[in-house]
C-alpha cells in the first residue's frame, strides 16, 4: 500500500472531461488527464485490502463483480503512487493485453467492487489504469517486442475485434505464426467501427495494430471467411482456426412502417460516421448524417448513447431516446448490495450532451414505438410512441399513444447473436442464443482444431470480456498445438 492513511486523507477526484457544449464541436476524445499530484493522491486511496474484490471477476446474482481480467489493481496502484511507471505498466500488461482500450472504454465493474465504495467512494481504478498507460506510452514502453523464437505452427484468427486481437497477440508471443482475417478494410472490430471516435480515437487502435504487425502478426483485410476466403482453404493451411467474429446480428423491431427510408441499425450508422471521419473523401450520399434531423433512438443502452453523441456532433435538430425498462434508482437498492454490479441510473456522455444542447435529458422510459408513418417518398416522418406495461411482455398501454415528428430513426435494441453464415461455413450449429457453442468452460467447438471466443461465443458483451476470452482461448489453442504432431 502506497500510503496507509491515503483513503482517510484524500477524497475521490472525478475524471475530468471537457464541458459538454465545448466537446460536441468535434469528434475527438474529451477526457483530460489529472495532474501528477492528483494521480498520486488517487493511487494512494487504494487500501490494498486483504481480499481485493476489485480484482476478482466473481459472479454474484448472475452478474460479474470486479475486473473480469483479474487485473492486479492494488499492486499497480502502489507502483503508480511511487511513480514506478515501468513496474506498474508491466504488472498491468501481465493480465491485460490492451490497457489502452480498457482504460478508455471499460465500464469499470472493478469500481463497484472496491472496498472504499462500501461506505464511501471507490478508488478511481479506471483512471489510474489510464494514467499508467499514458505514462508508459510517453516513456516508449509500449513499443513492439517480437518473440525471439518461432514454432513453425500457423494459426488463423477470424475477426480482428478485441477477442481476435488478444488471441493473435498471445499466440504470436508464444512463437506461433498468426494471420488475422478481417472482412472490413481496417482492424479492431467494434473498437474501430462501433465505439465512436470521441470515446476511443481510431488512431489509438491503428497505432496498436501497427505494433502487432511489427511483432509479426499478419492482417488480411477485405477477407470475409465463408465468402471470398473459403473455410476449406483455412483448414488446409492452418493448424488451428479461432473464430472471433463477434455477435453482430442486430435485433430488429417489428412494427408497421419499419421499411421506411431513414430507419437504420445503430451500428451501421456509427460505422458510417467513423468511416466519414477516417476517409473524408467518401461520397456524401454514402453517409447517414443526422445533420438538421429530428432523431429518434430506440434503445436506452450504451449503443443508443453513442448514437446520441454522434448525432449531436453531426448537428441533429433534436434527439429522443426510448427505453423500454423503468428508470433505475440513483442509489443501490437494498437487494443490490456491494460488491454486486450496481443497478443504478447512469447518465452517459451523450445524454449529458443532449441535456446541455436541448435543455433536457433525452430519455423517456417504459416507452416503445407502435408505428412509423412514412411520406409519399417512403421516408419516415412520424413515429407513434406508446407506454408499455411490465417485463417480460411489455404490453402496450392503450390510450397512451402520442405522435412525434422524426426524420431519422436509429435502432439500438441489442444483438441477436453470431451471423449464421460463418457457422455454416465451418459446419457448426449455433446454440439457442445464436452463439457458437463450445465445450463447457472451454473454447474448442464441436469441430476439431476449431475454437471460438469473444462475443461470438458468449453473446454481446464488453471489451474486457472479449480480452479475457481471447486470453483463455489462446492458452487452450497453445496446449492443443503442443499435443499436435
Ligand atoms: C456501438 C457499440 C458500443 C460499444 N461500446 C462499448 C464500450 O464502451 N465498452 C465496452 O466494454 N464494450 C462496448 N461494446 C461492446 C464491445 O465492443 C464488444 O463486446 C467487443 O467488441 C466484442 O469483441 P469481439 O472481438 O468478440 O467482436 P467484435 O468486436 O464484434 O469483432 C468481430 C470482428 O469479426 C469480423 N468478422 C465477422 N465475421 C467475419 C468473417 N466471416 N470473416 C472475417 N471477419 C469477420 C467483424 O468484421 C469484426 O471486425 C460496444 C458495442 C457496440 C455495438
Ligand atoms: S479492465 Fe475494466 S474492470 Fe479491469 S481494472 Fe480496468 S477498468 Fe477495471
Amino acid at each position: 500500500m502506497g500510503k496507509p492513511t491515503g483513503f482517510l486523507e484524500y477524497t475521490r477526484k472525478q475524471v475530468k472531461y471537457k464541458p459538454a457544449i465545448e466537446r460536441i464541436k468535434d469528434f475527438h476524445e474529451f477526457h483530460e488527464m489529472q495532474s501528477e499530484e492528483v494521480q498520486k493522491e488517487q493511487a494512494a486511496r487504494c487500501m490494498d485490502c486483504g481480499v481485493p474484490f476489485c480484482q476478482s471477476g466473481t459472479v454474484f446474482q448472475g452478474m460479474v463483480s470486479g475486473c473480469p481480467l483479474g487485473n492486479l489493481i492494488p499492486e499497480w496502484n502502489d507502483f503508480l503512487y511511487h511513480n514506478m511507471v515501468e513496474q506498474a505498466f508491466y504488472r498491468l500488461k501481465k493480465t491485460n493485453n490492451f490497457p489502452e482500450f480498457t482504460s478508455r472504454v471499460c465500464p469499470a465493474p472493478c469500481e463497484y467492487a472496491c472496498t472504499c465504495s462500501l461506505n464511501g467512494e471507490a478508488v478511481t481504478i479506471k483512471e489510474n489504469e489510464r494514467s499508467i498507460t499514458e505514462k508508459a506510452y510517453a516513456l516508449g514502453l509500449a513499443k513492439a517486442r517480437p518473440p525471439i523464437l518461432r514454432t513453425g505452427k500457423k494459426i488463423a484468427v477470424v475477426g480482428s475485434g478485441p477477442a481476435g486481437l488478444t488471441v493473435a497477440d498471445r499466440l504470436n508471443q508464444k512463437g506461433h505464426s498468426v494471420t488475422v482475417f478481417e472482412r472490413e478494410d481496417r482492424a479492431g472490430g467494434l473498437l474501430m467501427y462501433g465505439i465512436p471516435n470521441m470515446k476511443l480515437e481510431k488512431k489509438i487502435v491503428e497505432e496498436k495494430i501497427k505494433v502487432l504487425e511489427e511483432e509479426g502478426i499478419l492482417f488480411a483485410y477485405d477477407s470475409e471467411v465463408g465468402k471470398n476466403i473459403k473455410a476449406k482453404q483455412l483448414k488446409e493451411e492452418f493448424a488451428a482456426i479461432v473464430l472471433a467474429c463477434g455477435a453482430s446480428e442486430p435485433r430488429d423491431i417489428s412494427v408497421k412502417g419499419r421499411e421506411g427510408k431513414g430507419i437504420h441499425f445503430a451500428v451501421d450508422y456509427l460505422k458510417s460516421a467513423t468511416k466519414s471521419l477516417l476517409d473524408p473523401s467518401l461520397a456524401k450520399e454514402t453517409i447517414f448524417s443526422a445533420q438538421n434531423k429530428r432523431v429518434l433512438v430506440i434503445g436506452g443502452g450504451d449503443t443508443g448513447n453513442d448514437c446520441i453523441g454522434t448525432a449531436i456532433r453531426q448537428g441533429a435538430k433534436s434527439v429522443l431516446q426510448l427505453e423500454i425498462m423503468p428508470e433505475l434508482p440513483e442509489q443501490r437498492r437494498k437487494n443490490n448490495p456491494w460488491p454486486e454490479w450496481a443497478k443504478i441510473k447512469k447518465t452517459d456522455y451523450g445524454q449529458e450532451e443532449a441535456a446541455a444542447v436541448f435543455g433536457e435529458d433525452p430519455r423517456v422510459y417504459e416507452t416503445t414505438v407502435k408505428e412509423f408513418l412514412l411520406n409519399e417518398k417512403g421516408e419516415v416522418k412520424k413515429a407513434i410512441l406508446a407506454k408499455v406495461g411490465q417485463a417480460p411482455l411489455f404490453p402496450l398501454i392503450e390510450g397512451s399513444e402520442r405522435e412525434i415528428d422524426v426524420d431519422m430513426v436509429l435502432i439500438a435494441a441489442g444483438f441477436s447473436g453470431t451471423q449464421s453464415a460463418i457457422a455454416k461455413a465451418f459446419d457448426l450449429t449455433l446454440d439457442q442464443r445464436n452463439n457458437i457453442p463450445t465445450q463447457l468452460n472451454r473454447f474448442q467447438t464441436e469441430q476439431k482444431n476449431i475454437f471460438a471466443c469473444g462475443d461470438t461465443r458468449r453473446g454481446q458483451s464488453l471489451v474486457v470480456w472479449a480480452i479475457r476470452e481471447g486470453r483463455e482461448a489462446a492458452e487452450e489453442v497453445h496446449q492443443a498445438l503442443l499435443n499436435m504432431h
